[in-house]
């Protein structure tokens, strides 16, 4: 593949690139998903792939394809119900003790299976600076909020002073203990987490914790890697989260590796998501039952440090719930339920 230095944001870049073939240039309906769709894709990421979509878990996850033309009707715009829950330009207020901040709505890269995929491209639809004030005024006058995330988009696309600014605001809320940012710029386009982005999410109060997207052990690079212990070194607790993907993690072996690489960059595995009814990726869904026999699978490979919690975000803005298998029957006749270890075996168990 050629190397390239700027970010691929067109079919033509990509073609440049040596990430899709001459003949993607002529084809009526990957044009048409191009149209629908921003297309993103770092250098670090194009040096990364390592074949087609259908073959290469990294070009799955970030170039186009004519499957994303296929929308299935369970498929939605707003999958996880963001709009029913939006009090103020920015805000999501979805449970009572957190709220969501969106300060901009454009990312580094585009993936194809994204929940927000409606809303987030170039331009971004940043908050100008009254909007932002009127969100971080929503937040500071409800005491009941706890956490502020910062999301998206990436606000790590924010310059430092921006980033520095909403962590200053938000630190000078008493009632707001922890600021948690949720970024894939740690991953593909690690050069981003510079000194002054770290010292940028430093507050003096609040705890501030980053959540860092990663779906295959490939994107930890050297450059990856290096990033997040920049932020580690920083004194962050970082997490992960992960979103299950047909061809992408869909085996317990990937899924292995992809947790214990998190882990040895010093990053908590937090959730795994169940793909979300996001338009035009019906192709990276797995059903529940893959997903639980997966979960069920890594159980027996990973100590708890590992082990994220398996989530569905319920269409309609009904939040996220924990999907995992149960390894705990309901009480029988006598009182015992049966456990299940970590083998699969069944064990009785009366608690008094
Ligand atoms: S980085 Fe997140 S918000 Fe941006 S395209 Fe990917 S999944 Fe969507």
């Amino acid at each position: 593949m050629t190397h390239r230095a700027t970010t691929a944001r067109s079919l033509s870049d990509l073609v440049a690139a040596g990430a899709l073939p001459r003949a993607a240039l002529d084809d009526a309906v990957l044009a048409q998903v191009a149209n629908d769709y921003a297309i993103a894709v770092t250098p670090e990421l194009l040096d990364l792939m390592d074949g087609s979509p259908e073959r290469d878990p990294i070009a799955r996850q970030f170039l186009p394809t004519a499957h994303e033309a296929t929308t299935t009707p369970a498929e939605l715009a707003d999958p996880i119900g963001d709009h029913a829950h939006a009090p103020v330009k920015g805000i999501v207020h979805r449970y009572p003790d957190r709220v969501l901040l969106k300060p901009l709505h454009a990312c580094p890269v585009y993936c194809r299976f994204c929940f927000r995929r409606e809303q987030v491209g170039p331009g971004g639809e940043a908050l100008d600076d009254a909007e932002l004030d009127a969100a971080l005024d929503y937040v500071a006058r409800r005491p009941e909020i706890w956490e502020v995330i910062v999301t998206g988009g990436d606000p790590f696309m924010l310059s430092p002073r921006r980033i520095s600014r909403i962590v200053r605001a938000l630190d000078a809320v008493t009632h707001v203990a922890v600021i948690r940012f949720h970024s894939r710029v740690p991953i593909v386009d690690a050069a981003r987490v510079s000194d002054e982005l770290v010292a940028a999410l430093k507050a003096e109060r609040a705890a501030v914790y980053v959540g860092v997207h990663c779906n295959h052990a490939r994107e930890l690079t050297p450059a990856a890697r290096a990033s997040l212990a920049r932020l580690a070194d920083a004194g962050i607790p970082l997490l992960s989260q992960s979103v299950l993907l047909r061809g992408v993690n869909d085996s317990v072996e990937v899924l292995e590796a992809l947790f214990r690489a998190l882990v040895a960059a010093r990053v908590k595995p937090y959730y795994l998501h169940h793909p979300d009814l996001a338009r035009g990726t019906g192709h990276f869904r797995l059903s529940i039952d893959e997903g639980q026999a997966l979960m069920r699978a890594l159980r027996g490979r990973l100590s708890g440090l590992c082990q994220p919690t398996y989530v569905l975000d319920t269409p309609g803005g009904h939040g996220k719930s924990p999907i995992g298998p149960s390894y705990v029957s309901n009480p029988g006749p006598d009182g015992k339920r049966a456990i299940v270890d970590y083998l699969g075996g069944e064990h009785a168990y009366v608690s008094e």
